[in-house]
């Protein structure tokens, strides 16, 4: 087979200990259902060669191309608060790693390739409903311009999988900047095997934060690297209202990626309380504990690192303390600058955090649909004539009417005038967001009537999701009733 991807694969020069060596698990009947051509190009692909039999054959895993060397990562984690010392790529396989246009190292894994030594009693493979749904959010988040791993292609399988009932297989190829975890530093510091733990942060510092790597304390540096990371990414999930639905340690990207959609959904009606997963019958990982549990997670990630971080348990502590204590500035700082320029305040004065969050209380007071009301909002910026559809989101709409008193008082104060307040809320504000019905007739289409017509529909429009596009302005409209009660499964 030619080389048509040109792999460079660090992870599997690390030692043997860090993963599994082993090849997919072939499949029936490979068929691509979905090639991310844009994401191809970007990565220096050739899209004949990928839509052709052999990029179908890898996507499947049914051959691996020159230059792949695959593997299952071994990695630990605290799920739902309880360590695990051993889970693992129990249904992905890295394939490698390409370098796409813009020079940055990009992961190529497989998820659904079958079983691997870290797959436990589970069967290794994804049914399509999980794999289309993944497609879909990830992709969002990156046209929403969140950090994230992205889709490259989804294939079925020709085989049934088993769950609540028999679904067709599929596999999704998955592009990251790594799949390495808080998890994967656990692993190590786990066993205590220090040489382990390490590798892995030189490996992650030449990898994401050359940066740290040219101080005198490299691994202080990397710490607060990620730590700088994650608050950043978990204040622009609050700001879309996306909630991720399972963030053990193992589901955190030490990149700084938003990584494994599983139960991860979007909010209709804004409540901070909100958890969609149905196994998180404790909130844990609820939309407004998000940024609680990062700092958990984060640090967790300390803990593992304290070997590495001075000569002593005690200097190491403090050292670790105080890189934690950068958390809640970084996360405040995005968090409500990102929440003033929403509400047309790009330059975050005194009391403007306290106005937005008087918003968020009479909308979470009121139901109100939280991208409806942030999108019709610009509107209203540009003529108060538009408070109409903002204030209808309100099951009070006068509890609108005294807020929007308090924020024209405010905007007036601003130098911009009304149109070029409400582009830049249009800029920041997604009109489309992949509510959370609307993945579900997707997948429905897709699993009852084989018909992919309406995940390509509305995978076109969430490419989009600051244009207004207004011949498909019913993607933007929320559920009845406000989707409350609604549940993932994953
Ligand atoms: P998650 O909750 O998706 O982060 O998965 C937790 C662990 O379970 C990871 O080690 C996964 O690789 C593994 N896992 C999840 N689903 C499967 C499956 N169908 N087959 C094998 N392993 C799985
Ligand atoms: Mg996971
Ligand atoms: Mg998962």
């Amino acid at each position: 087979m030619s080389a048509p991807l040109a792999f460079d694969n660090s992870y599997a020069r690390l030692p043997d200990r860090f993963f599994r060596r082993l090849a997919p698990t072939p499949v029936a009947d490979p068929r691509l259902i979905k090639l991310n051509r844009d994401l191809a190009l970007s990565l220096g692909l050739d899209l004949d060669w990928l839509a052709g039999p052999e990029g179908v054959a890898m996507f499947a895993g049914n051959r691996m191309p020159e230059g792949a060397e695959p593997l299952a990562a071994a990695y630990a984690g605290h799920q739902f608060g309880n360590f695990v010392p051993q889970l693992g790529d129990g249904r992905a396989i890295l394939l490698g790693e390409v370098t796409d246009r813009d020079g940055r190292r990009r992961d190529i894994q497989l998820k659904g390739s079958g079983p691997t030594p870290f797959s436990r009693h589970a069967d290794g493979r994804a049914a399509i409903g999980p794999v289309l749904r993944e497609y879909l959010v990830s992709e969002s988040m990156a046209a929403l311009g969140i950090p994230t791993t992205r889709a490259l292609a989804a294939v079925t399988t020709g085989e049934p999988v088993m769950r609540e009932r028999v679904l067709p297989g599929a596999v999704l190829t998955r592009v990251a900047s790594s799949h390495i975890r808080v998890g994967t530093f656990q692993f190590f510091a786990a066993r205590g095997d220090t040489d382990g733990l390490r590798a892995l942060a030189d490996h992650v510092i030449a990898r994401h934060y050359p940066e740290a790597g040219t101080g005198a304390e490299p691994y202080r540096a990397l710490l607060e690297g990620v730590i700088g990371a994650q608050a950043d990414l978990v204040a622009r999930w609050l700001l879309v209202g996306f909630v991720h639905g399972v963030m053990n340690t193992d589901n955190m990207s030490v990149a700084g990626e938003t990584i494994d959609y599983g139960p991860c959904a979007f909010l209709d009606a804004y409540d901070a309380r909100t958890t969609f997963s149905s196994i998180d019958q404790n909130g844990r990982y609820a939309y407004g504990n998000q940024p609680r549990i990062a700092l958990w997670n984060l640090s967790r990630l300390a803990e593992a690192l304290l070997p590495l971080l001075a000569e002593t348990e005690d200097a190491a502590v403090i050292v670790a303390e105080a890189a934690l204590g950068g958390f809640a500035p970084s996360f405040e700082a995005a968090y409500h600058g990102g929440l003033a320029r929403k509400i047309g305040l790009p330059l975050p004065g005194a009391g403007d955090a306290e106005l937005a969050g008087d918003l968020l209380r009479r909308m979470a007071e009121n139901q109100a649909d939280f991208t409806l009301t942030f999108r019709r909002l610009a509107d209203a910026a540009a003529d108060p004539a538009a408070d109409g559809r903002v204030r209808d989101l309100f099951v009070d709409p006068t509890a609108y009417d005294a807020w929007a008193l308090r924020w024209r008082e405010r905007l007036g104060r601003d130098a911009r005038g009304p149109g070029e307040t409400a582009a830049a809320m249009r800029a920041v504000n997604p009109a489309f967001i992949p509510r959370n019905h609307r993945v579900e007739a997707v997948i429905e289409a897709a699993v009852e009537r084989a018909d992919l017509g309406p995940f390509e529909e509305l995978l076109r429009v969430l490419a989009q999701p600051y244009a207004d596009q207004p011949d498909f302005a019913r993607y933007a409209e929320a559920p009845e009733g406000g989707g409350v009660g609604y549940r993932t499964f994953c």
